[in-house]
Order: structure tokens, then C-alpha cells, then sequence
């Protein structure tokens, strides 16, 4: 189990890093194009990770009331947090007037990959196929947030060089993560449905207040229609994780 949560934690931060890294050397054109099918699709898994991972397994371990109370709890925490740039997703190619500066981005990221890393330990301690499902959750929405990080750390000014040095630094707080998570939750296990609120929390706030909005400005037909099946993809993948659950 333990190996598990350290091979996948690994994955979902240097191991997207480095694909995020390539998937920048590809032409613009093709990243254009890329970047929102991927979003698409990974609101698919972090929808299907909570709803039909994290929420049922958790309540099977906690009273209906405060599992929903906490996840309540969460969504407006997240809310906060991303008030106070802890919590950004942002997949504009194109810095804004109002986007965060270097440091606030690299802060941000670093803490949020920390909470990928609780979120992947917590649901591993649960059960091996939830935990799987997690963390293709979290590898699908990680490879565009880092393409759209890396593309802002380009354009402020940094090296390839000093970009992958700093996004690799920020990432790789998802081990230290899930590792103080392991050791916490598997001595106070009654904590674990609360965590599990908690990342199903997350994960809604960031397909519905982040990721989508994005989709959102591609409004035709055919866009329409290819982000529904990317999306039933996603929500496919992590299906086949808790088929007869
Ligand atoms: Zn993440």
C-alpha cells in the first residue's frame, strides 16, 4: 500500500511535470487544440472520482449527515482558499492583468499539489481501485494546469531551465503530501471519511469552478459534442474502477 501511494504520488507530480514539459514542445497550434480536450477530460475523472469513488466509499464509513456537512464545508474553503490565490487552476495561456505574479503562482501550486497528495494517500487507505482512480484523477487535471503554469512562467521572463527547476520544486509538495497523510490517517483511521469529503470537495470545486468555465467559451456544435464525450470519457475511466462497487 504503501509503495502504491508513493509510485502514484510520484507520478501525479514529477512524472506530469515532465509530460507537461513535452506536451509544451509541441507547436502552438496543436497545444491549442490539445489543452482543452484535455480539460474536458479531466473534468470527466475528477467528477467521476468524486461521485462515484470518494462520496460512496466515504459514507459507507460516516454518518450521512456530517460526511455532507463536511463536504459543505469543503466546497466553501476552497472557495476562500482560492480567494487567497492558495488555489488557482487557471489554464489561460495569456496572462492577465490580474494574474498572479511568479511567486504567488509557484505558492499556489505547491500547496495544491500538497492537498493532490493527501487526497491520493486518503483514498489508497480506502480501498486500492479507489486509490487508482484518485490518481488518474489528479495525473488528467495536473498535465493541463501544468502546461498553463509552465506557459506563464515562460512568458514572465524565466529560462526552460528555471521554469522546469521551479515547477518541478512547486510539484513536488504531492509527496510530502501524501506521506504526512499515511502516517496520520492510519493511526486515526475515523478521520479518513472526513478526508475523503474533503478531497471530493476539491475535486468538484475544481472541475466545476475551474475547469469548466474554460469550456464554456467554446460554445458550438461540434465543440459541445466533443467535450460531452471527453467529459463521459473521463467519467468512463474511473467507472471502470468501481464497476459493482
Ligand atoms: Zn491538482
Amino acid at each position: 500500500m504503501f509503495l502504491l501511494i508513493l509510485l502514484f504520488s510520484i507520478f501525479g507530480s514529477i512524472g506530469v511535470l515532465l509530460i507537461s514539459a513535452l506536451v509544451l514542445l509541441f507547436p502552438e497550434s496543436i497545444r491549442y487544440r490539445l489543452v482543452p480536450n484535455l480539460v474536458s477530460y479531466a473534468t470527466g475523472t475528477l467528477l467521476g472520482a468524486a461521485f462515484l469513488g470518494m462520496i460512496p466509499a466515504g459514507l459507507k464509513q460516516a454518518p450521512v449527515f456530517s460526511f455532507s456537512v463536511t463536504l459543505l464545508g469543503g466546497i466553501v474553503v476552497f472557495f476562500v482558499l482560492e480567494k487567497l490565490v492558495l488555489w488557482r487552476h487557471s489554464h489561460e495561456e495569456q496572462p492577465s492583468q490580474q494574474t498572479a505574479t511568479v511567486p504567488l503562482i509557484l505558492i499556489g501550486d505547491g500547496f495544491h499539489n500538497l492537498v493532490d497528495g493527501v487526497v491520493i494517500a486518503s483514498a489508497f487507505l480506502t480501498s486500492i481501485p479507489l486509490g487508482i482512480g484518485v490518481s488518474l484523477a489528479v495525473i488528467a487535471h495536473e498535465i493541463p494546469q501544468e502546461v498553463g503554469d509552465f506557459a506563464i512562467l515562460l512568458e514572465s521572463g524565466l529560462s526552460r531551465g528555471k521554469a522546469l527547476l521551479l515547477n518541478g520544486l512547486a510539484s513536488s509538495t504531492t509527496l510530502p503530501g501524501a506521506l504526512f497523510a499515511y502516517f496520520w490517517l492510519d493511526k486515526t483511521s475515523s478521520w479518513v471519511p472526513y478526508i475523503l469529503a474533503l478531497s471530493s470537495a476539491s475535486f468538484i470545486y475544481l472541475a466545476l469552478s475551474d475547469l469548466t468555465p474554460g469550456l464554456r467559451k467554446d460554445v458550438g456544435g461540434m465543440a459541445t459534442l466533443r467535450q460531452l464525450l471527453l467529459l463521459f470519457a473521463g467519467i468512463g475511466t474511473i467507472a471502470i474502477f468501481h464497476h459493482g462497487q
